[in-house]
């Protein structure tokens, strides 16, 4: 049984095999690389979780699928223009990403776009083809635009995309002085806007884009400057993760009309730019609920292409060359993000009951009575009565008359009795409304060596969902309703929401943690924007990475090209300032001090210096590695 949903959010990408470890298929054919084993390869050279595993091969296979998909929609369109795509930095700037998707698509055309001046710096060193296509986006001072034109100097094609109004005399000025004509674009403010979580890109009050007379004002400023013919392409961006393909619809359409309008005014423009916002299905559930879309890639790309075409058709303009800025939809399902479950922390007590004595407290005896008589009344009754014995039990505490080993037995006795009704509800079948919620109250936290405040900031800021899964035992039925903690001293460092088909569960249901076993988690779909936008909270920073290509001459084979190892601590406490070397000499001074008043034997005093230099040399995430014996 599928209970993770792997088939459901996967597409494709994942899946479990006979025996029960989740494998990754990244080039669309039969070859797999199982996850676990990845994570042993990479114990062995010294890499411990949290780890991201990014697999490269699928950036690869997304690119593909993302030009086969408009490759398909124009052909079966008979559609004139060709398509071609921009990998937007900022989605994931990491080198190796942004190579691995240049390399596969350079032959199909893709080029690269940059939204501010570092990354307009990534791009330029890494264009290294004559040709190359580059899309200027984001705020721009005139370094940024001088820099833009060394990129058309040197012959890559570059489309400099006035965003806001003052831009235009920005980029004239610039232009005119180092003599180079630029090639330009123009971001559109559409009335239509997104859908989902990121929707106010587009609008009226959208920070970026012109509006119709801001349009008008360009176009006659450029017109001064000679310049008319230098518009080249027209970009609309209408949020991150559009939900609704009628909202992409619409957009095509407004945009088209521009473009059609702006043909007729007799300017030669060629591309006609979708931006971003191709979704990625979290959850599987292929509706426009936030986390998910309800639309395919091939429907995407159809839609693009046809609306574009049935407008130009209209006009009777020919057709543009399409354009598109994805970036979510290229990179999130390469990487998985493997925690290991480090503790648990369970309501419901293990072992045997107190014993009834002529002594035992009447509350405690009122609430052994309703577990243990778990037949005499209602289920929903039962929870009435613990409810109120527990209160009672609080009650005489802070009055005095029950002391804290006894509140304590009542209130494990109260968890038991939770328990116990909601495991006779699920063997009745009926559940009262009032007890719908028993699972969630009774589920345990399973604690996770990581912080959601570096790998999963979406989750923690916006809410968005990802699909978690463990990456080992899925052939055994998961029993252990629970949630994830992480190890911040923050309680909003959780996972508490999780993806399903009907609606966002508030637990997830795993394996109970074997002793000496090692128990290992994959967050899954994280390769857009997780990665860059993680923050420093409490100081634990970015975490080990592997990155795994499959192997051409084995079918299950594949091999660790690169490791990255997370931050060590002297690495990140350098970022805020403090020394390694101020550390050690401060510690040293309070040590030579004890020493000196004989409140620590010199040996020992050695020790504590050599402890306290070796930790700040260690990885900043627990050291798991002396309490597990084997990985399986
Ligand atoms: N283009 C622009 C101008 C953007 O602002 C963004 C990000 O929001 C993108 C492209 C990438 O969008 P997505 O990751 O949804 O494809």
């Amino acid at each position: 049984e599928d209970y993770y949903g792997l088939r459901r959010w996967g597409g494709g990408h994942f899946s479990a095999d006979e025996k029960g470890f989740v494998c990754a298929h990244p080039a669309g054919d039969g070859r797999r690389i199982q996850l676990m084993e990845v994570i042993e390869e990479a114990m062995e050279s010294g890499l411990k979780p949290p780890m991201t595993i990014r697999i490269q091969d699928l950036l690869r296979h997304r690119v593909e699928l993302l030009a086969g998909a408009f490759a398909n929609a124009i052909e079966g369109e008979k559609y004139a223009g060709r398509y071609r795509g921009v990998f937007p930095i900022k989605v994931n700037q990491l080198r190796e990403v942004v190579e691995e998707i240049r390399d596969a698509g350079e032959p199909l055309g893709f080029g690269l776009e940059a939204g501010s001046k570092p990354e307009l710096l990534i791009a330029l060193a890494l264009s290294e083809k004559a040709g190359s296509l580059l899309i200027c986006n984001g705020y721009k001072d005139p370094a940024y635009i001088r820099l833009a034109l060394l990129g058309t100097q040197l012959g890559r094609e570059v489309i400099l995309v006035v965003e806001q109004p003052s831009e235009a005399d920005a980029i004239i000025k610039v232009a005119q002085e180092i003599g180079v004509t630029p090639k330009l674009g123009i971001r559109l403010k559409l009335h239509s806007n997104g859908e989902g979580k990121w929707k106010n890109s587009s609008g009226d009050d959208a920070k970026f884009g012109l509006s119709i007379s801001e349009v008008m004002t360009v176009l006659k400023k450029l017109q001064k400057a000679r310049l008319s013919d230098a518009l080249k392409l027209i970009h609309f961006h209408i949020g991150s993760q559009v939900t609704d393909i009628l909202a992409i619809k619409r957009a095509v359409v407004e945009a088209a009309r521009y473009y059609c309008e702006l043909r007729k005014l007799g300017h030669p423009i060629q591309y006609l730019d979708v931006g971003g916002g191709l979704g990625i299905d979290y959850d599987g559930s292929r509706s426009n609920f936030e986390s998910s879309m309800n639309y395919s890639l091939p429907e995407y790309a159809r839609d693009v292409v046809f609306n574009i075409k049935k407008v130009c058709e209209q006009a009777e303009v020919p057709e543009p060359d399409i354009l598109s800025e994805s970036g979510r939809a290229l990179v999130a399902p390469h990487s998985v993000l493997v925690l290991e479950v480090v503790d648990r922390i369970a309501k419901v007590p293990e072992g045997p009951l107190p014993r009834k004595t002529k002594r035992t407290n009447h509350v405690i005896k009122d609430l052994l009575y309703t577990l243990e008589e778990s037949k005499k009344h209602s289920q929903l009754e039962r929870f009435h009565d613990a409810q109120q014995k527990r209160a009672e039990a609080e009650s005489l505490f802070t009055h005095g008359y029950l002391d804290l080993k006894n509140t304590a037995i009542a209130e494990e006795l109260y968890w038991r009795i939770c328990d116990d009704i909601r495991q006779n509800l699920k063997r009745d079948g009926y559940i009262p409304e009032e007890l719908e919620d028993l699972d969630t109250l009774l589920a345990e936290q399973y604690v996770c060596n990581f912080s959601v405040f570096q790998s999963l900031l979406d989750h923690w800021a916006l809410g968005q969902l990802f699909p978690v899964a463990p990456l080992h035992r899925l052939q055994e039925e998961p029993t252990t309703e629970a949630t994830l903690v992480d190890i911040t001293c923050d309680s909003d460092g959780k996972i508490a929401k999780f993806t399903d088909l009907e609606d966002v569960r508030p637990t997830l249901r795993l394996h109970p943690v074997e002793p000496g076993k090692p128990y290992y988690l994959g967050v899954f779909l994280v390769g857009a924007y997780q990665d860059i936008m993680g923050d420093l909270h409490n100081l634990f920073g970015r975490v080990n990475e592997v990155h795994v290509f499959l192997e051409d001459d084995e079918e299950n084979g594949f091999y660790i090209e690169e490791t990255i190892d997370g931050f060590s601590t002297n690495e990140i406490l350098d970022l805020i300032q403090y020394k390694e070397s101020d550390l050690m000499r401060r510690m040293k001074t309070q040590i030579d001090t004890a020493i000196k008043n004989d409140t620590v034997k010199p040996r020992e005093g050695v020790r504590l210096l050599n402890l306290f230099s070796e930790q700040l040399k260690a990885k900043t995430y627990l050291d798991t590695s002396s309490s597990k014996t084997r990985t399986r």
